[in-house]
Formats: structure tokens, sequence, C-alpha cells
């Protein structure tokens, strides 16, 4: 009867606040309902998002 002892097995439940911007936050743009994620750091919405728009174009990036 060999008894083996597992130690070592710890679990790693270090639970960390998961990096959110708030819930239930909606566009800035007036009129606009569009609900933004948790996940978006903007205050509009993917289609009134000022940077959403790439200007890239003939501003060469060296
Ligand atoms: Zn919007």
């Amino acid at each position: 009867m060999s008894e083996r002892s597992l130690g070592g097995h710890s679990l790693t439940s270090s639970e960390r606040p998961s990096r959110s911007f708030g819930k239930n936050r909606t566009c800035k743009e007036p009129g606009c309902e569009t609900q933004l994620s948790m996940y978006n750091s903007g205050k509009y919405c993917y289609r009134h998002e000022p940077m959403a728009v790439p200007r890239t174009r003939g501003k060469k990036i060296a």
C-alpha cells in the first residue's frame, strides 16, 4: 500500500477584479441609447466613437 501524498495541490483562486468600466452605460450621444459594453473604455458607442473612424489615410506613421 503505497500512499503518495500529493502535496502542493493548491488552488490558485486569486480572484482579481476584472477591469471593467461599469455597467449600464449608454452612449453619450444625445438620442443614442446604445448600451456600451463594460469593456468599452469610450463614452460613445461604436457608431459615435470619434476614434472609430481611422484617419490614417494620407498620414504616414514612420
Ligand atoms: Zn451612440
